[in-house]
């Protein structure tokens, strides 16, 4: 960022790193007082160096915070019946409290054929058919991490959610639509707007809490932010020039919205914290360990 525009900047910075590491550590004392370390199985199919990367780093944090941790590899020709078997066995095995199949898989397998296979309550990653209707109907049980990590983002922020003009920009079954229900959840007053969206600027603009998800870069310019709103920057993509950018103007942006999250180190550290605090909430209602809540915050 050039000092110009760090003159121009008004926005607060949410600092999603800080934020992160403090949900991290309020998981792991909640795991240290537990008297047993919630299991967390990885599967990975194949050799995709950017799985292998978000693998890596899932393991690491699980480690710290105090879960026992397990990879599980398989060649990339590995056949759909060899990965159903060993998501069989994981469903079948108690020590076993969380489940995450890293996507994507390699063509010979078929991914919802995958995602339903896990046991809904050991769906940490939440994209189970049962867990994406009881989240729809108002009841969520284990929520997708990225739009969890999007909650809690806004709640340490201490944004009040109930009545908020919000918009989501994007809707993914991953993101913009498990936030639609959080959101709703939450009392907001909710605009889902898409690539099919008209005046998509004037939408944005009517906002008080911008949540983009598209995978455009940079495609929300200063100009579609209403002063003072909160925006929230899901995107991560990668610029001809190598630059790791949001699907917001992060500079131009800032100098309108109240609050900001930067990319990288908004929303990209709160998903796998919210994995760890999924895969404790999973190990709680297995278990149902008595006197324990079913949510780590
Ligand atoms: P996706 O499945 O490709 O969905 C993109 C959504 O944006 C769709 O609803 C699409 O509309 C809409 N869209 C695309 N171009 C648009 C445009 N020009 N105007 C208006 N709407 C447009 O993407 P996703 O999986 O939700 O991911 C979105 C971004 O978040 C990506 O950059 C991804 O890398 C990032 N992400 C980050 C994390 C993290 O941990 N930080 C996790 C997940 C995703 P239609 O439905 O009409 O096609």
């Amino acid at each position: 960022m050039d000092p110009a525009d760090n003159r121009a900047m008004s926005a607060r910075i949410i600092d999603g790193k800080t934020i992160a590491a403090g949900l991290r550590a309020r998981v792991a004392e909640r795991i240290a007082g537990l008297g047993y370390r919630p299991g967390l199985t990885v599967v990975l199919v194949g050799d995709d160096p950017a799985s292998a990367v978000y693998v890596r780093g899932k393991d690491r944090a699980a480690n710290e915070a105090g879960i026992a941790v397990h990879t599980i590899r398989l060649p990339a020709d590995a056949p759909e019946p060899a990965l159903l078997a060993e998501i069989a066995r994981l469903n079948a095995d108690p020590a076993v409290d969380g489940i995450l199949v890293q996507l994507p898989l390699p063509p010979q397998i078929r991914t919802q054929a995958v995602v339903e296979a896990v046991d809904p309550a050991k769906d940490v990653d939440g994209f189970h058919p049962v867990n994406i209707g009881r989240l729809a109907a108002g009841a969520p049980f284990l929520v997708p991490c990225t739009p969890l990590g999007v909650m809690r983002l806004l709640e340490v922020e201490g944004v009040t959610l109930a009545g908020i003009r919000a918009l989501m920009l994007g809707r993914s079954a991953i993101v913009g639509r498990p936030l639609l229900a959080l959101l709703l959840g939450a009392n907001a007053t909710v605009t889902v707007a898409h690539s099919r969206t008209r005046d998509l600027p004037a939408e944005c603009r009517r906002a008080e809490l911008l949540i983009a998800a598209v995978g455009q870069p940079e495609l929300v310019r200063g100009d579609w932010i209403g002063p003072g709103a909160v925006v929230i920057d899901v995107g991560v993509n990668r610029r001809a020039d190598g630059r790791l950018v949001g699907d917001v103007a992060f500079a131009e942006c800032a100098a309108v919205a109240a609050a900001i999250t930067p990319v990288p180190g908004g929303v990209g550290p709160m998903t796998i914290a919210c994995l760890l605090e999924n895969t404790l909430t999973a190990a709680l209602l297995r278990r149902s360990v008595e006197g324990q809540k079913p949510t780590a915050s």
